[in-house]
């Protein structure tokens, strides 16, 4: 917590960390062991508003900040990082209705996804095109007023639950004057038929977030279910990727305090050579880089929040957040783990299940590679 916290934003952090440790904590390893998605806990985080806190309450949101939303997602992610996720997967499929939806599409799609009713995707990733998301395959052909989709998607959280909802898929429509491809987003509601799951992919991190292959074929659609205009996918899919990217790093500051907390309590429990392990100033000294660093990605993460609240440029911020949180999460669920010897690596103790969730933090989203790309290309231009 800083000192600059409103009363609010104390009062969500208490409330989220109680609701993590009371709900989650007790069923996390089940989650992880047996790859479940946590369908009561999302049904819980949406009827305490946790999901909805910075969409529009005309659409059953919350009306709150991101800087309030990234307290919540970092105490989700203190006690689970993949449950985290699946909040945090829906918020981008969320902000790109939000953004750019017409109010039809915001209350047949929106809506159901604030209130817990349904859980949304957001599908850009393809077996061959990850980071060079402009690689994309899938195709979208308009034919008698419909589009119908062909291609597939790879690694697609949230996909594959009894509760999926709206897919937001990003397909080629056409070619744009310089040559390259046009891309434009599409809501796919979940059951359309041609849309088809390939396998569910079986992971080492996140792995009660549920990642499945998506497959189209001859998928009709609507005209109107095209998200905002023809040709904007890309930008818009981007854009919100910005804000994932804020999101992201406040998921990998759970897994920072998570670590730092769990470590502490474990070195004054622990003891080695008559000595509890706190006595050892090599175990301490990992203490105080973890603590370092969580504060300094705290510090990072909410100013790039602040700024998205002010409506002022966050870009290279969340950048820069993202990559500092991320690979210093990475970093201390490594410790963590170191701390806790052998315990560390059974999948009872949280800092070993940690360890797969924070190294996702480091892909996804853009990776660390690129976020480097980008920060460094902002200073050259
Ligand atoms: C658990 C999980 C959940 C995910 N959920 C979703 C989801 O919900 N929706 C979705 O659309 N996607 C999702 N993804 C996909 C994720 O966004 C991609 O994995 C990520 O963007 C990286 O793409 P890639 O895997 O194709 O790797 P690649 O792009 O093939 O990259 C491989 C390596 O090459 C590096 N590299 C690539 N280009 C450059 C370059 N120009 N310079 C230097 N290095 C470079 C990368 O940094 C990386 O180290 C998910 C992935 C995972 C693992």
């Amino acid at each position: 917590m800083l000192s600059s916290m409103s009363e609010e934003q104390e009062s969500i952090h208490a409330a989220v960390r109680r609701f993590a440790e009371a709900e989650i904590a007790p069923v996390s390893e089940a989650l992880w062991e047996k790859e479940l998605f946590p369908y009561e806990i999302w049904r819980k985080v949406c009827e305490l508003g946790f999901t909805g806190l910075p969409y529009p309450e005309a659409y059953g949101g919350g009306g709150g900040s991101w800087l309030s939303y990234v307290i919540v997602l970092e105490e989700l992610s203190r006690v689970d990082c993949a449950v985290a996720n699946s909040v945090m997967a829906n918020s981008t499929v969320a902000s790109l209705i939000n953004n750019f939806g017409t109010p039809a599409q915001k209350e047949q799609y929106l809506r159901p996804i604030l209130d817990g009713r349904k859980i949304g995707a957001i599908a850009l990733t393809e077996p061959n095109a990850g980071s060079d998301a402009a690689a994309i395959q899938t195709r979208a052909v308009e034919a008698r007023g419909q589009w119908v989709v062909n291609g597939s998607k790879i690694f697609i959280s949230n996909s594959g639950t009894d509760v999926t909802g709206p897919v937001v898929i990003a397909a080629i429509t056409g070619k744009r004057p310089d040559g390259r491809n046009e891309i434009s987003n599409f809501i796919l509601p979940h059951g359309t038929p041609g849309f088809t799951y390939g396998r569910k992919l079986k992971k080492i991190g996140w792995r009660a977030s549920s990642a499945w292959e998506l497959f189209f074929a001859d998928c009709a659609l609507p005209r109107e279910n095209l998200l905002g205009e023809r040709g904007a996918g890309l930008r818009q899919t981007l854009a919100t990727i910005n804000t994932g990217r804020i999101l992201i790093g406040a998921l990998a500051l759970g897994i920072l305090q998570g670590s730092l907390d769990r470590s502490t309590a474990y070195v004054k429990e622990r003891k080695a050579f008559g000595k509890v392990l706190a006595s050892f100033q090599a175990l301490q000294f990992k203490l105080a880089d973890m603590a370092t660093h969580a504060h300094a990605a705290r510090l990072m993460l909410y100013h790039a929040a602040e700024l998205k609240d002010q409506g002022k440029p966050f870009d290279q911020e969340a950048s820069m957040a993202k990559l500092f949180a991320t690979e210093r999460a990475m970093e201390a669920a490594h410790q963590a783990i170191q701390i806790h010897g052998g315990y560390g690596i059974m999948s009872e103790y949280p800092v070993s299940r940690a360890f797969g969730d924070a190294k996702v933090l480091e892909i996804v989203e853009g990776t660390s590679e690129i976020q480097r790309m980008i920060i460094s290309r902002r200073l050259l231009a």
